[in-house]
């Protein structure tokens, strides 16, 4: 079989507090195949950004990788340089943060953003300066921006000109970690759809990081669920939509309001456990209608339950 574009094994990351180790993400595995739109999705400290950040090697102090692989084309990032990570990054793999504004230099132009990145890999010029207006045309943002300033853009431009940086060396594999969230449902929509455009043109795959299942239903090839620091479902979006096994997975369909029927959207009881303290056994069970005994003390591991269809559930290992 040969090597997906990413692969992640057993991806463990933890925060250095002062009273000790805190387990962020725990065993995380997936993989991520060319072109596809893989979505992570989970509630506020479900560890998705972490493991963009993780597998991108971007996670800032006190966070770690304690333990597990990330494998690139079947090349291990754990283990790159700095040397390395800086050829990697940009060329072969790309992140788009959540706000545009923060990303960007308020001092520095677009054109400038633009050029610093390209000229990191070398493109300097007049190459450089052709591909900055190419990538603006590619975004759908006048050519005459290239001598805006960050604040005289609007949000959507804004991240659609971070989205056109993330593209400018045609990377394979673009990361994106809640690019939309600070964005109104309009303006959202649209650069979804302009993302989505892009990526049947250009052919790279994403890891799109979000708190919002509804968008991934939209826009991702597969869904990834999130709870506590653990994957607990992985499927083809279609199969996610008809048949998610997961309780939790469960819980965040349920919760999407639906203007095609009369039935009220219904939330998850409780809240997320403290990942400084998390309940024994399956970290969902004190939130769980369908908890068994067991599930307060075996943690359920990530097992097949169907074609490409991945959960940790101990009711599903036993039907
Ligand atoms: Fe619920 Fe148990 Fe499954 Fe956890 S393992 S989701 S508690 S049934």
């Amino acid at each position: 079989m040969p090597e997906p574009l990413l692969r992640v094994e057993n991806l463990d990351v933890a925060y250095l507090a002062a009273d000790g180790p805190v387990r962020a993400t725990s065993k995380v595995s997936f993989t991520l195949e060319d072109g596809e739109i893989l979505g992570l999705v989970g509630e506020s400290g479900s560890g998705k950004s972490t493991v963009a950040k993780a597998a991108m090697r971007v996670l800032g102090q006190p966070a770690v990788i304690t333990g597990g692989s990330v494998r690139f084309r079947g090349r291990e990032v754990l283990r790159m340089s700095d040397a390395e990570l800086r050829q990697w990054r940009w060329r072969d793999v790309s992140m788009v943060m959540q706000s545009a504004l923060n990303a960007m230099n308020p001092v520095m132009t677009v054109l400038d953003h633009v050029l610093d990145t390209l000229a990191a890999h070398g493109i300097t010029g007049a190459a450089a300066k052709k591909r900055a207006g190419e990538l603006l045309d590619l975004v759908e943002i006048d050519r005459h921006h290239l001598r805006s300033y960050p604040h005289e853009l609007s949000g959507g431009m804004r991240q659609r000109v971070v989205l056109g940086i993330a593209l400018a060396l045609t990377p394979p594999l673009v990361f994106m970690d809640e690019p939309t969230t600070a964005l109104d449902v309009v303006v959202e929509r649209q650069i979804m759809r302009k993302l989505v455009a892009l990526q049947a043109e250009l052919g790279f795959a994403v890891l799109f990081i979000t708190h919002d299942v509804s968008l991934l239903l939209e826009f991702a090839t597969r869904i990834g669920v999130m709870y506590s620091g653990r994957l607990v479902e992985v499927a083809p979006t279609q199969l996610f939509r008809d048949g998610a096994r997961h309780p939790y997975s469960k819980g965040l369909l349920g919760a999407i309001p639906r203007i095609d029927s009369d039935e009220a959207p219904v939330s998850i009881p409780g809240s997320p456990p403290s990942l400084k303290n998390p309940p024994p056994g399956c970290r969902f069970h004190p939130r769980c209608a369908d908890a068994l005994d067991v599930c307060e003390t075996r943690e359920p591991p990530l097992v097949q339950i169907g074609a490409d269809h991945w959960a940790a559930c101990h009711v599903l290992e036993v039907a």
